[in-house]
């Protein structure tokens, strides 16, 4: 059930980072705000495929 997920920044699309979500309890795509380095500052990061 546990599958991996790419975080890609919202405003660069950078791939900044990667996780594991359970596809049982999260099926829609996951947000987070996290660092990101490309743009210097915190940004919303989105699951991509
Ligand atoms: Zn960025």
């Amino acid at each position: 059930m546990r599958v991996k997920v790419t975080l890609a920044c919202e405003e660069c699309k950078q791939r900044n980072y990667i996780t594991m979500k359970n596809k049982k309890n999260n099926t829609d795509r996951i947000e987070m705000k996290k660092y990101c380095k490309f743009c210097q500052k915190h940004t919303n990061h989105k699951e991509t495929k």
